[in-house]
């Protein structure tokens, strides 16, 4: 079969792998679509290390079974999966933090994920319930964005909200965190470099959306009396973001950088304006498994509209086109398929 493998830093390459081998309890999953992370181009760039090369990427992947040697899974499931892999029983995985288990195994990060024909899902992640089964009326093209919703689901649960919300960055997290915020009747901002995806973010139910000039921010100051109440910077979180975050949040108001950041970028902050400024900075990241239940829900209920998300499709044979199109902000969401 055909895969896309990162083999090290710099180094993405397509593969003829053996179709995987299952042992008793393992399932296989027939990858329909996997949609590229923006944490994949990062680990390719050499800005995250949590990705162990060489290994088959993909994480937000929509697959059907189609060899089971697990007794309670069957041939012809729908299929996403919870990428993180946990021991199940420490104290963190017993809290749902299953993040921060030290037996942490990611699928696409360490073990081989989703860009590819097919995938092995261990006995262990089915014992874990880190299979997740979705009905038929939820087509590929949303159960890809299951996980990314997870992870905006998780960061509204722990972000302090008030009136409004300053967005920064309209890519597929920002377009969904714009629609959550929207459902939980946020006045909601969305600034965006890119006009098309500020159209897209408009489309998407943003009351107003910005570039990121000094005469947007300005305006976005004015507009909202000196400064929303949250910025979420859904962005890389490079110097420039984060000087914009600062600029666009009200006293008192909180800052949640969710974006990664480029490898060694730090925050510098003078204490005595922090102080004053009474600022809340948090950071959320990944998805709790309730936050991927919740995600499953309204991709059920058909909550979110994810039909102007989907923008660029590649056959894994062009992945590293899809690669370069992701990491040039094409579209919105790139993902690839066998
Ligand atoms: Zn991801
Ligand atoms: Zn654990």
């Amino acid at each position: 079969m055909k895969a896309i493998v990162f083999e090290k830093i710099q180094q993405l390459r397509i593969q003829d792998k053996p179709i995987p081998e299952l042992v008793n309890g393992d399932v296989r999953i027939e990858i329909e679509l996997c949609g590229i992370c923006a944490s994949d181009l990062a680990a390719l760039r050499g800005d995250v290390s949590d990705y162990a090369p060489p290994v088959v990427m993909g994480h937000e992947l929509a697959g059907i079974i189609v060899d089971s040697r697990h007794p309670d899974v069957k041939v012809g499931e729908r299929v996403t999966v919870n990428p993180m892999l946990s021991c199940g029983v420490c104290t963190e995985c017993q809290n749902d933090l299953d993040k921060y288990c030290k037996n942490i195994e990611g699928i696409g990060h360490d073990i081989d994920g989703g860009y590819a024909e097919y995938m092995r899902m261990p006995k262990h992640g089915v014992d874990t319930g880190k299979l997740i089964r979705v009905p038929d009326s939820v087509p590929p093209e949303e159960l890809l964005f299951l996980e990314p919703l997870g992870c905006c689901l998780n960061a509204m649960r722990e972000t302090p909200f008030k009136d409004s919300v300053a967005i920064l960055g309209a890519g597929p997290i920002g377009l969904m965190l714009t629609q959550l915020a929207k459902r939980a009747g946020l006045a909601t901002y969305v600034v965006e470099p890119h006009a098309y995806r500020r159209g897209v973010a408009e489309t998407l139910g943003a009351d107003h959306t910005f570039d990121t000039s000094a005469e947007s921010v300005a305006h976005l100051q004015e507009l909202t009396n000196g400064g929303v109440d949250t910025v979420i910077s859904a962005t890389t979180n490079n110097a420039s973001a984060i000087a914009l975050a600062f600029e666009i949040v009200r006293r008192g108001g909180c800052l949640n950088f969710f974006g990664l950041a480029p490898e060694g970028e730090e925050l510098r902050i003078n204490l005595e304006e922090f102080h004053y400024a009474g600022h809340k900075l948090m950071a959320s990241w990944a998805f709790s498994r309730a936050s991927l239940e919740e995600s499953k829900q309204l991709l059920i209920e058909k909550a979110l509209n994810f039909e102007p998300l989907l923008t660029d499709r590649f056959p894994i044979t062009q992945g590293l086109a899809a690669f370069d199109n992701a990491a040039a902000h094409r579209g919105i969401k790139t993902a690839v398929h066998p």
